[in-house]
């Protein structure tokens, strides 16, 4: 029997051993030195290093990539049990070398770039010495890419890259940007003459790209690949993101069990009343659903691809940001006054929990892309009526049960004598 939702001792082991580093070594430095990863002080940066060299000696860095590109190739599945338990602590991706954005431009350069580019980007990225950004999305438009407009020409020995782009995530602070343009994704170094980074919004970058020239080595992938390369750095980034607010959700659970269990009101403990109550139990269902179909899709891209998973994954993106936004305002609501307060952590989940549902692509678009491709299965019925349509089936029953009608004439009997008995009835 393959169905089996329990987890092999040695990985549990490993599970074990991540959720005990993560509580006794990553949320306390998280709480000290917020982005402790990024912080230039060499005393922190030695600490960072410490913790990340213990994370490779359990053979856990950079969970995310498959053997054949550099990682230690635990596959889907496994990376969605591990990411269920460090998605909770801000810090701790970063700790494993999985974080975005640098995971999904680390994907694309391991799968298309060319010895002399993996040895020049990846290597230093999988080692944190140097940062990525990921510059897609342009100021008159981010669902729709045929909007985008950012070009490079070839002139000689150098590509002269021309456009805008807007929300590239950490770009001010990366040492290279992955840049898509029409006929190519790109990677151009942040201080290249012609980068031209606007004051707001300050994390997520607007950057003109002004006559920027770039060597022709620094083309990923094939001329006009931007798109394919694109759906690979994006379609694995979704699954990750669900996986960790899986994570999330269940921080906004713990925390609204932990209050309902100790505030009173009215009489009672507040778990008492029914509202309360129905609020834990729908979030329970909630994220028990998101985590089961999560899992499942990892499962499908571990045994097909990512591509052959396009549904789930679509589906997944769009649900992991609704069961977020509702846990989070639950236990937000449960935690009454104290919960709009930055003294927990439930506020900025909440604050943010409409952000899963832009990043990576508008809810809107991945509705519209799950409708379309599950309708793919379907036909139109003929004539006026649904194949379910009752009179419809009870023709189709009776041709289907007329031999086994024919052999036992009692059983005939019997049928007619009840659709008499229905027909009185009706
Ligand atoms: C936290 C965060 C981090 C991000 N990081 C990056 C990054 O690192 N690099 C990068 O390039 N981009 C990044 N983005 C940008 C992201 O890719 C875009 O926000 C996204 O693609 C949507 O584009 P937009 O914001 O221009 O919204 P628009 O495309 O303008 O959409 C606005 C609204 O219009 C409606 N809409 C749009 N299209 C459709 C449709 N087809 N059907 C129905 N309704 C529709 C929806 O209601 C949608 O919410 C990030 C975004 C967020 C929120």
């Amino acid at each position: 029997m393959a169905w089996d939702f329990s987890t092999e001792p040695e990985f549990q082991e490993k599970l074990d051993w991540v959720k005990e580093f993560c509580e006794e070594k990553v949320e306390p430095l998280d709480h000290i030195f917020p982005h402790a990863v990024r912080v230039p002080d060499p005393a922190v940066k030695a600490y960072v290093r410490e913790l990340q060299q213990e994370v490779k000696d359990q053979g856990l860095w950079a969970i995310f990539l498959d053997p054949e590109l550099g990682g230690p190739g635990y596959g889907q599945l496994k990376l969605g049990l591990l990411n269920e338990v460090i998605g909770r602590y801000p810090g701790a991706p970063q700790m494993f070398g999985a974080a975005a954005p640098d995971t999904g431009n680390m994907e694309m350069l391991a799968a298309y770039g060319t010895e002399e580019q993996k040895e020049r980007w990846l290597k230093p990225l999988l080692n944190q010495d140097i940062f990525s950004a990921y510059s897609m999305t342009e100021p008159q438009g981010g669902s729709d890419p045929s909007l985008f407009k950012t070009t490079a020409v070839q002139y000689g020995d150098e590509w002269v890259i021309n456009g805008e782009k807007w929300f590239t995530s950490a770009g001010r602070v990366a040492d290279i940007l992955f840049v898509m343009c029409t006929n190519g994704m790109f990677i151009v170094p942040r201080d290249t003459p012609g980068v031209e980074i606007m004051p707001e919004p300050r994390n997520h970058n607007h950057i003109i790209y002004r006559d920027v020239r770039v060597p022709l080595d620094h083309l990923l992938g094939p001329p006009n690949g931007a798109k394919v390369l694109a759906q690979r750095r994006l379609g694995g980034g979704r699954i990750h993101h669900a996986m960790r607010t899986v994570a999330q959700c269940n921080l906004a659970f713990d925390m609204m069990c932990e209050r309902a269990l100790s505030r009173e009101s009215h009489g009672k403990i507040i778990s008492d009343h029914q509202m309360v109550q129905e609020k834990i139990a729908e979030s329970y269902a909630a994220i028990k659903m998101l985590r089961l179909f999560v899992l499942e899709t990892a499962w499908k891209i571990d045994n097909t691809s990512t591509q052959d998973a396009r549904t789930e994954i679509a589906a997944v993106k769009f649900t992991m940001a609704k069961v977020l936004r509702e846990v989070s305002f639950n236990a937000l609501h449960i935690l009454g006054s104290l919960g709009t307060t930055d003294l927990t952590p439930i506020q900025a989940m909440y604050a943010t929990a409409p952000t899963m549902g832009i990043a990576d692509g508008v809810d809107e678009v991945h509705i519209a892309t799950v409708a379309r491709r599950v309708l793919r299965d379907y036909r139109p019925h003929e004539g006026n009526f649904p194949t379910e349509f009752l009179p419809y089936k009870r023709e189709e029953a009776r041709k289907k049960m007329q031999p086994v009608l024919d052999a036992r004439p009692e059983l005939a009997a019997a049928a007619e004598a009840y659709q008499k008995y229905l027909q009185r009835r009706r």
